[in-house]
């Protein structure tokens, strides 16, 4: 019985670790020890030391076993969160660090405010619908997804607005303080950075940026106010960073571990 019981469970150990090993990418380097890093649900890559046997990297897979499938529930939990990115009441999203609610409502203003902790966005449905040609809307599921559209349209409108007023005042304002000569201020909608600058003092900052707390905002307009007058990451730059902004590690962490939900 107890030999039987092993048995049985050595077999789906061995299971489990194939499932693990189909999902792997082994990228050999010069290196002497393994990195694990969870991409996406269903890719994990892993350095591996040019020597390391196909033992070895089971033995690598086996021991963090626990951890990965961890990170892999965590991933397929981020991803589902992403596809729910709909424009519906209800769905949570970002601004200044604070999660609102949406509330969608048709009226004919055709408005979006704050209201206590939810963000209203009034929507003419029939408006949409009928501005469209009737050709492209064969049923029901076509205009959802048209009203989807327009309100993913017009919100992102409303956070850049936001952002155009309220990131290039506070630039200015921190650049004054801290004496940084800036030149030109522009708001963008940067897929993979929140902020970068050009030798002319430039300084660009993605729109999404104040969908983070303020102390993050500030992080980011500092570390490109420092690359104004250090453009690089050297610890002379750090050093700069952290004199005018003294949090900047949590501040960073932060934007490592919540950026990807600062979308709409
Ligand atoms: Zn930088």
């Amino acid at each position: 019985m107890f030999l039987f019981n092993t048995t049985k469970q050595s077999d789906q150990e061995i299971e489990e670790l194939s499932y693990l090993e189909r999902l792997v990418s082994v990228e050999k380097r010069n290196r002497r020890t393994f990195c694990i890093k969870v991409e996406s649900s269903n890719k994990i890559v892993l350095l591996s030391p040019k020597r390391a046997s196909k033992k070895d990297i089971q033995f690598v897979l086996k021991r963090h076993k626990k951890w990965l499938d961890i990170q892999i529930e965590k991933k397929k939990k981020m991803e589902t969160e992403l596809q729910q990115g709909q424009f519906v009441s209800g769905r949570h999203v970002f601004l200044f660090g604070s999660t609102y609610q949406l509330q969608i409502m048709s009226g004919g203003s055709d408005a979006i405010f704050i209201l206590g902790k939810k963000i209203v966005v009034e929507v003419d449905c029939r408006k949409v619908i009928d501005g469209k040609n009737v050709s492209d809307i064969s049923n029901e599921e076509d205009s959802d997804i048209l009203i989807q559209e327009h309100i993913q349209i017009r919100l992102t409108e409303w956070y850049k607005e936001m952002a155009k007023e309220f990131l290039a005042e506070r630039t200015i304002e921190l650049a004054t303080r801290f004496r940084f000569k800036v030149n030109t201020i522009r708001i963008k909608s940067m897929k993979t950075r929140w902020g970068s600058c050009s030798s002319k003092n430039n300084i660009n900052l993605c729109y999404r940026l104040i969908m983070a707390p303020k102390d993050v905002i500030d992080y980011v307009i500092i570390h490109e106010l420092c690359h104004l007058k250090e453009m690089n990451h050297s610890h002379k730059f750090w050093r700069l960073v952290e004199s005018i902004c003294p949090t900047y590690v949590d501040d960073k962490n932060w934007l490592k571990v919540n950026g990807f939900k600062l979308i709409l």
